[in-house]
């Protein structure tokens, strides 16, 4: 299998991954999922999008993925939002889940393996938290609530490196009411919300938060597993938690790695309803294609904090097009041999030059610690050569070198996510996009292809070479081609 190293959060550092099993193939990942109260916004697309490349990664690379990512539909925040709307949570939470489907698919995300929803594991979730409390580790109150014992749990903190004494609040009276410590953290709470709580052994009630992926990540994928990930908000208290409660009611380890992506931004400050730079998934992509997000993410390697801004998404989309012209030069230079790679390459034909060198740089870069950014400085490499390429001369070799080149260029973007459109047709719709940015019409575009064949037609070739360079000083390319005047938009980015 090719080797991987990960980042793992619990030790700090770059380790090799040695899988649970290693006479299989197989990995467990859990990534926490959103909490459906509101729709995705592109912080939760950061997210996604990083976890789906790297699953991705591991089955282009051979391994056999169960990739968990769960819906909490029970939770404050949903109770509090369908009270105000006047329906039932799990209403809210259903018609919720229906539009993160829609925006997960919009931009390019796959459904998990597994996509449990807390509402649907509540026996799970009751069966753990009875063990937990069989072992000692969690203690019921007289109202019904049930706690985590975290004095108990010995190495309590040692994901986020913290020790439960130094977290306690000093010397300030805390109102502990029922709880025995006051880092005590509740895995069952009373509550009688209609169609938001269930009968339990403690009373009616739902579960906490952190105990829910805690159980859902057993029933789906076992006591231990490979990989679990999330935001970096996440390490305290939710997987803190998650690791305490699970080792508590399994008795042995919990996952075995764990990745955390940064965050992200919005012209440096916190996305949020009141600055008014709350961007959803759906409103972005009013505006931008859904590859402008991918790229935008994953030119930073997903620990990184990310900071976007309007500058951001038009510099991905002119890089866009860039890549999608390319592909479409190498093509038509490929001619035929372009035609015969339509299906893709077979494992002997990526063994061959230059797919291999394209294929190897960007498994090397995906290895260590899914560098998508390294990942994508090779591709822009390989984007350069395919420029030099296809501005020389023809050969049948040549034209071979073409259609490897972009059949390997395609692929590996299709891990990442990227190229999976029709060359052409994105080409279009980019360029669409890319044109109001250099102030310049599709209209006038064509108009200045019209004068300039006129002009010709009658041998005023001062005419034609000025309307040429007139349109190349605002940025766009004229060129003539045996179908006739094509034009494209010219870029400097291949530095
Ligand atoms: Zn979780």
């Amino acid at each position: 299998m090719q080797k991987i190293s990960i980042t793992n959060t619990m030790t700090g550092k770059k380790e090799p991954l040695v899988l649970n099993d290693p006479s299989s193939n197989h990995i467990g990942i859990y990534a926490c999922g959103v909490t459906v109260y509101d729709d995705c916004h592109i912080g939760h697309a950061m997210q996604a999008i990083y976890f789906d490349v790297i699953r991705n990664f591991f089955e282009y690379v051979g391994y056999k993925v169960t990739y968990v990512r769960n819906y909490t539909d029970v939770d404050d925040k949903i109770i509090a939002r369908a009270k105000e709307r006047g329906i039932s949570p799990l209403q809210l939470s259903a018609s919720v889940i229906e539009s993160s489907i829609r925006d997960m698919k919009a931009i390019g995300v796959r459904p998990a393996t597994f996509e449990p929803k807390v509402s649907e594991s509540i026996s799970d979730i009751i069966s753990m938290t009875q063990k937990i409390i069989e072992n000692g580790m969690a203690y019921a109150t007289a109202s019904g609530d049930v706690y985590f014992r975290v004095r108990k749990k010995q190495d309590y903190g040692k994901l986020s490196n913290r020790k439960p004494d130094d977290m306690r609040s000093g010397t300030r009276d805390i109102v502990v009411g029922e709880k025995e410590y006051e880092l005590d953290f509740a895995l069952w709470k009373a509550d009688s919300t209609a169609d938001g709580s269930w009968p339990s052994p403690w009373g009616q009630g739902r579960p906490g938060w952190h105990i829910e992926c805690s159980a859902m990540a057993l029933k789906t994928l076992g006591a231990s597993f490979e990989i679990h990930g999330g935001g970096r908000d996440l390490v305290f208290p939710h997987h803190e938690n998650e690791i305490a409660q699970s080792e508590a009611a399994n008795c042995c380890g919990y996952a075995k790695y764990w990745i955390h992506s940064g965050l992200l931004t919005i012209d440096h400050q916190k996305m949020s309803k009141s600055l008014g730079n709350h961007i959803t998934i759906q409103k972005f992509l009013e505006k931008w294609p859904p590859e402008v997000l991918r790229l935008g993410f994953l030119t930073n390697h997903y620990q990184s904090n990310i900071d976007f801004s309007l500058q951001v998404f038009q510099t991905c989309l002119k890089r866009l097009l860039y890549y999608y012209e390319t592909l479409n030069s190498l093509d038509q230079f490929a001619e035929q041999f372009a035609h015969d790679l339509k299906g893709g390459l077979t494992k002997e034909q990526k063994s061959k030059e230059p797919a291999k060198s394209v294929i190897d740089a960007f498994v090397s870069a995906m290895s260590d610690d899914f560098n998508s950014a390294k990942a994508l400085g090779e591709m822009n490499k390989s984007f350069k050569t395919a420029k030099d390429l296809v501005a020389g001369k023809k050969s049948s070799q040549k034209q071979q070198d073409a259609a490897y080149l972009s059949a390997a260029l395609k692929e590996i973007g299709s891990v990442l996510g990227l190229f999976r459109g029709d060359v052409q047709q994105e080409i279009l719709r980019l360029k669409r996009q890319v044109l109001p940015d250099l102030g310049v019409t599709e209209n006038e575009i064509e108009q200045a292809i019209a004068k300039r064949l006129a002009a010709r037609a009658s041998k005023d070739f001062a005419t034609s070479d000025a309307v040429r360079d007139d349109m190349a000083k605002r940025g766009i390319e004229i060129r003539d081609t045996p179908q006739g005047s094509v034009w494209s938009i010219k870029f400097n980015l291949e530095e």
